[in-house]
């Protein structure tokens, strides 16, 4: 429940508004577990609140850590199905990567989670629950969130736009905007819409200068085109010294050559953006290659010389799986996934 939807509830309860922001605090800041334990609320409340309403939380399955420090949560939800999140400390930030989706829909040829196809959107709570419950896991502040993990955050539209509420609210984690991320494929009609309901940053992952190599890799692009993602961009309410964020996999002999690079540059012309090359990381289904690092520099270097901002995203956690585009739930990997 968002802080309305709380204090819609407390109102039916003939409760003050102002009950919701200590709920909230309790929850998100305090981190309790139980309603009994919110000890600045009347009794009477506390006990209707335990009758009628619960406090639910993830359940941590696995957790593992990669050489370079990234670790990889596993949570079970109620109905047993598992979605991963990635911690992912740094220098100058710790992020955290959530999954929006068990699944995906998008159907991305080179990402191991479109393989699993879509098993159920994610419900706020469960996307918000995976930043409480790291954080309880963990010593260091996380500073900056990333929907960049399982799922495709605009087909969960309203979902989303209730987590970020949430994770935005002085009730709920206190994040600023401009550390939230939010990636989506190029849903061209949410991100509009978008626009107009949310001021976190957008990345679209771009992944192909022209629609003939983006059709082939990515289908969503048949449904909207470049052009009318572009546009799209065109139109995006971008606040004051912010830029849309333009993702693309690098991979090995398919977009990844100077001609690429130059009908990039041509194509993102007009747009206030920066681009995040990521090299593709390999996972055991798909016949996907990795470019050299020489051709990804190269890329690079040409971009930079048109003046574009260009950053190499570090794979991080790819030993553990917990890298770009190799995130999964358990059971599909214990199914599908052997690896010899
Ligand atoms: N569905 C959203 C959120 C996922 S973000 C989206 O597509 O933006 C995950 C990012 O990793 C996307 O930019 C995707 O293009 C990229 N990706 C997927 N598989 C990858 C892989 N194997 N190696 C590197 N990047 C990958």
């Amino acid at each position: 429940m968002d802080w309305h939807k709380l204090k819609g509830l407390l109102e039916s309860y003939d409760e003050k508004p102002f009950r919701a922001q200590q709920i909230m605090k309790w929850v998100f800041q305090k981190k309790v577990s139980s309603f009994s334990q919110m000890t600045d609320l009347p009794e009477i409340l506390r006990e209707k609140l335990e009758k009628e309403c619960q406090l639910t939380t993830l359940i941590l399955a696995q957790r593992q850590k990669s050489q370079d420090g990234t670790e990889k949560f596993l949570f079970e939800l109620s109905d047993k199905n598992t979605v991963e999140t990635v911690y992912i400390p740094s220098d100058d930030r710790v992020t955290l990567c959530i999954s929006t989706q068990v699944g995906c829909r998008m159907g991305c040829k080179f990402c191991l989670t479109a393989k699993q196809g879509l098993v159920r959107h994610l419900m706020p709570f469960e996307i918000v629950s995976q930043v409480l419950e790291v954080q309880k896991q963990v010593s260091q502040r996380i500073t900056n969130i990333v929907m960049m993990g399982m799922g495709e955050p605009l087909d969960n539209y309203e979902a989303v736009i209730d987590a970020l509420k949430i994770l935005e609210s002085p009730w709920g984690f206190q994040f600023s905007q401009r550390k939230i991320t939010v990636s989506t494929v190029g849903l061209v009609p949410e991100i509009l819409r978008f626009g107009k309901d949310s001021d976190v940053n957008l990345a679209i992952s771009l992944n192909a200068p022209n629609d003939e190599i983006r059709n082939q890799i990515m289908p969503m692009n048949k449904k909207y085109p470049l052009k009318e993602l572009f546009e799209a961009c065109k139109q995006y309410p971008l606040k004051k010294n912010r830029r849309i964020t333009f993702e693309y996999v690098l991979l090995g002999g398919i977009n990844d050559g100077l001609e690429h690079a130059k009908e990039l540059a041509l194509q993102i012309k007009g747009i206030r953006c920066k681009i995040n090359l990521i090299p593709f990381n390999e996972h055991p289904k798909g016949p996907f290659k990795r470019p050299s690092d020489e051709t990804i520099f190269t890329f690079q270097e040409y971009l930079i010389n048109q003046n574009i901002t260009v950053l190499i995203r570090k794979s991080r956690g790819r030993d553990i799986l917990a890298a770009c585009g190799q995130l999964v739930s358990q059971h599909y990997t214990e199914k599908f996934l052997t690896v010899h």
